[in-house]
């Protein structure tokens, strides 16, 4: 079996939310999560806004703390060390994020930017952390070089950033990247470029990568896997060919159905499927979270919660149906 990069092992983050004037409550934005990647894997993780998705990224980059639940970077519990002794996996997990313009320092120059990582993990001189930054614009195809190393943020366009996000992700050499939405702030015309460049350089350096979206063609495109995530929980998992092409939760079902299709009567099917807003984290309904909004929720659905079990070699869903 091959070694697991990454293992999140039944993740809870609660966050507490005021209400009135003494009173909070705990928001579930992820309530027992347990996924892993394995070296070189890319792993999507698909729902609505308010899923945990995010969340759950920022979490496996340590970059919040769970409320429960452990972390472990190559079999290492990671999940309680101190940021000191943690410098190593600094270097070896990175992250691209959704908005390029707010994740690089508008007054730095591009070499600057790039250059930063390299400073603070102390690689090379600056002869050698040069040429460091030229084969990253080089990779993320900022080319000629010595065009974009003076340029500061604003003088690039949207795709242009995020290029220079992923550079400065990529200089590190890490063996994982989370990316959050990459393409989701950049006009629709450079998107498909940046995501294929994502998966051409993904698949060149054998990074492991957890691709966070709303939009499963993406991540169908992007990814070995896909989890289908509601309210804080994994609803599906499988193979991405398999998952889209042998779809098992309704939920899942909807998301596919989501996707704009010039066939109107797809659009129908969607507004069968997703009916109203998904309820609050803060207050999940009994049972399947999802059978509020389920076409085809029966007697036990409202009861208790379906466990996310295996129906086919590597394909799981939490779902009464199977
Ligand atoms: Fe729908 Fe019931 Fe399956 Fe939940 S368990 S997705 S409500 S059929």
């Amino acid at each position: 079996m091959d070694r697991e990069l990454i293992k999140l092992e039944d993740i809870k983050m609660y966050f507490q939310s005021r209400v009135g004037l003494f009173k909070t409550i705990p928001i579930k934005a992820v309530d027992g999560v347990s996924v892993s990647i394995v070296k070189g894997e890319a792993l999507g993780i698909v729902g609505e806004s308010g899923c945990g998705k995010t969340t759950l990224a920022r979490i496996s980059l340590r970059l919040l703390k769970p409320t429960s639940g452990r972390i472990f970077f190559e079999g290492k519990d990671i999940t309680d060390v101190d940021e000191k002794e943690l410098k190593w996996f600094r270097r070896r997990a990175q992250a691209v994020f959704q908005d390029p313009y707010s994740s690089i320092n508008p007054f730095m120059t591009v070499r600057e930017i790039l250059e930063e990582p390299l400073i603070l993990h102390k690689v090379g001189d600056r002869t050698e952390r040069l040429e460091l930054i030229s084969k990253a614009l080089a990779d993320v195809k900022l080319t000629p070089i010595e065009e974009f190393l003076g340029k500061y943020p604003h003088m690039l366009s949207g795709g242009q950033r995020q290029r220079v996000g992923i550079a400065r992700a990529l200089i590190l050499k890490p063996d994982y990247i989370a990316a959050d939405e990459p393409v989701s702030m950049i006009d629709a015309s450079s998107r498909a470029e940046i995501l294929y460049l994502l998966k051409e350089l993904q698949e060149k350096y054998g990074i492991a990568f957890l691709y966070i979206t709303h939009d499963i063609a993406t991540a169908k495109h992007f990814s070995n896997r896909i989890a289908v995530m509601y309210l804080g929980k994994i609803v599906e998992i499988g193979g991405s060919r398999e998952l889209v092409n042998d779809t098992l939760h309704p939920y899942s079902h909807a998301l596919i159905e989501a996707v704009p299709e010039p066939d109107p009567s797809n659009r129908l099917r969607e507004r069968r499927v997703l009916v109203g807003e998904p309820p609050s984290p803060a207050n999940p309904p009994r049972g399947c979270r999802f059978h509020p909004r389920c076409p085809y929720r029966f007697e036990p659905c409202d009861k208790d919660e379906p466990e996310l079990k295996e129906v086919k070699k590597g394909h799981s869903v939490a779902c009464y149906l199977y």
